[in-house]
C-alpha cells in the first residue's frame, strides 16, 4: 500500500532535533567548517560557516544519512539490535565501516573537496568529533562521529565553492561595473 510522501520540512525537523537530542548543536559543527576552511579565506565569519551547514542540511541525502545512523545508535544504546548487529555498533568495532560507508555516501555529491575533508576529519577527528568518538557511559556514538564529519566535510566543500563565485563576481564588477 503506497503512503502519503513524508513532507521535506518534517524530516529537515526530525534532523535538527535528533541531532540537538545527541548533543551536536549546529555551532559546533559550524566551528570545525571555520577550521577547515579559514586558512584559505582569510576574512571567514562564523556566520558564514552556519549559513553553510545549515544549508546542507536542507539537503536529502545527508538527511536520510542522520535519520538512519542515529537511530541505530539510539538502539544500540538500548541494547535493542540483534546480535552480533547489537555488538559491532555498540563497540565501535574497527572493521565494521557501515558507520563511515554511510556518511562516505552522503559526501559524494558535494565534490571533491567533500570526500577530501571528510577523509581528514574522520582521522583527525576535529572538535566535536573527537568528543562523540571519546564519549562513555554507556553512549553510543558509532554512526554520529561520521555523520557529522560528513555535515562538516559537506559544509565545507558548499563554503568553498560560494567564496570563489563570490570572488569572481567581484572581479567581474571591478572590470565590468555593475552586472
Ligand atoms: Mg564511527
Amino acid at each position: 500500500m503506497k503512503q502519503e510522501r513524508v513532507p521535506s520540512n518534517v524530516i529537515t525537523k526530525a534532523v535538527r532535533r535528533l541531532l540537538l537530542e545527541r548533543g551536536v548543536a549546529i555551532e559546533d559543527i559550524a566551528d570545525i567548517v571555520y577550521d577547515m576552511q579559514s586558512p584559505f579565506t582569510p576574512d571567514l565569519t562564523m556566520d558564514v560557516c552556519i549559513d553553510n551547514v545549515n544549508a546542507v542540511l536542507e539537503k536529502r541525502e545527508l538527511q536520510h544519512a542522520i535519520l538512519v545512523g542515529i537511530e541505530l545508535d539510539k538502539l544500540a544504546e538500548k541494547r535493542q539490535l540483534s546480535e552480533p548487529l547489537q555488538s559491532l555498533v555498540e563497540q565501535d568495532e574497527g572493521l565494521f565501516g557501515v558507520d563511515e560507508t554511510i556518511a562516505l555516501g552522503a559526501v559524494l555529491s558535494f565534490g571533491s573537496i567533500a570526500a577530501t575533508t571528510f577523509g581528514h576529519l574522520d582521522k583527525v577527528k576535529t572538535g566535536i568529533i573527537g568528543v562523540l568518538d571519546r564519549a562513555k557511559d554507556g553512549r553510543v556514538n558509532t554512526f554520529l562521529d561520521d555523520l557529522v564529519a560528513s555535515i562538516a566535510a559537506n559544509a565545507s566543500s558548499r563554503l568553498a565553492h560560494r567564496v570563489r563565485d563570490e570572488e569572481e563576481r567581484e572581479k567581474n564588477t571591478e572590470k565590468h561595473g555593475t552586472i
